[in-house]
């Protein structure tokens, strides 16, 4: 891939703060998804060309297709013609790994047609503010079409097309409503933006984030690989269980660092111009999220009580 580069900086913050908001901006004219087969009957969508969304799984195969995440709301017309390409049944689950614009931005087109969304109980109150807000500007016109019918707090299991699909939440890490979908027998798994096989983590400290959830996120990730497994990240490549391995230890590396630094008394402002990721940087890929924002994050993390930073902490 040529540089990681799937969003510019403006935008991309725009959607991840505000989910959904802001993607009239961009044009869907400009941008090309491709579709690339994981395993049999697995299949992701992801853009080519342009500022694309995350990354869409696609399961089909006798029960019909079923999908994770949905892309940008502007982009359900380009995804739909993607999926007629693979099947002609129409979609009949849509799972959001999380609430942000850019993997669930196409609820409405999807749930409109019948599809039934699932998510975890976060994501639908996520989504339910970010609507209550947009009808108060007028922007949106068809409320509740995109907001999950089926929610959990915890897991659950999907029986279809041969698999065993199980949808877990972690932690908070990239927000509160993080799951992660694994086809326990196609050793498949789509992380949603807990990993990205592009760059540093964003930790939407808005939507209850947390940087060391991250790690927590990759540990529970890894228990359920091996070299065979492929890793569908939100962004990026699909990679195997090393890359998402190696991805996790630069974390937990920013975190000992940031940990040790803190323990010294120095400041957030001490600590970025320390530069403490700076031989983990080039390795990290290039995308929107930069050092000074990740050593942020793991220092805000940190210093509300994390692992590092204080020597008793909570097991979940
Ligand atoms: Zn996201």
């Amino acid at each position: 891939m040529k540089h990681g580069r799937w969003l510019s900086l403006p935008l991309a913050l725009a959607l991840l703060a505000a989910p959904a908001l802001a993607q009239n901006n961009n044009d869907a004219s400009k941008v090309k998804l491709g579709v690339v087969q994981v395993a049999p009957g697995i299949s992701v969508i992801e853009g080519v060309e342009g500022f694309a969304g995350g990354n869409v799984g696609v399961s089909v195969g006798p029960d019909g297709m079923f999908i994770i995440d949905d892309e940008l709301e502007m982009m359900s017309a380009k995804l739909q013609a993607e999926l007629a390409k693979l099947s002609k049944s129409p979609v009949r689950f849509v799972i959001n790994t999380h609430h942000h614009g850019d993997h669930a931005g196409g609820n409405a087109a999807f749930g409109s047609k019948g599809a039934v969304i699932l998510a975890h109980d976060n994501v639908r109150q996520r989504l339910s503010v970010a609507e209550l807000e947009q009808a108060k500007d007028k922007v949106v016109a068809k409320p509740g079409l995109g907001l999950p019918v089926v929610t959990f707090a915890q897991d659950v299991t999907l029986h279809l097309n041969g698999d065993t699909v199980h949808v877990f939440h972690v932690p908070p890490a990239h927000t509160d409503g993080d799951v992660v979908v694994h086809f326990t027998k196609a050793n498949v798994i789509h992380t949603g933006d807990l990993f990205l096989s592009s760059g540093y983590p964003f930790v939407d400290r808005k939507s209850g984030g947390n940087f060391e959830g991250f790690i927590t996120a990759a540990d529970a990730i890894l228990a359920k690989c091996n070299d065979s497994t492929r890793v569908i990240p939100g962004h990026g490549k699909v990679v195997g269980r090393k890359e998402l391995a190696a991805w996790r230890d630069r974390l937990e590396q920013i975190r000992q660092r940031v940990a040790k630094l803190i323990r010294q008394g120095k400041t957030l402002e001490q600590i970025i111009a320390a530069k403490p990721t700076a031989d983990l940087d080039a390795q990290a890929g290039s995308n929107f999220i930069k050092p000074d924002a990740i050593v942020e994050a793991a220092y805000s993390s940190l210093a509300a009580g994390g692992k590092g930073g204080k020597p008793a902490h909570k097991h979940h």
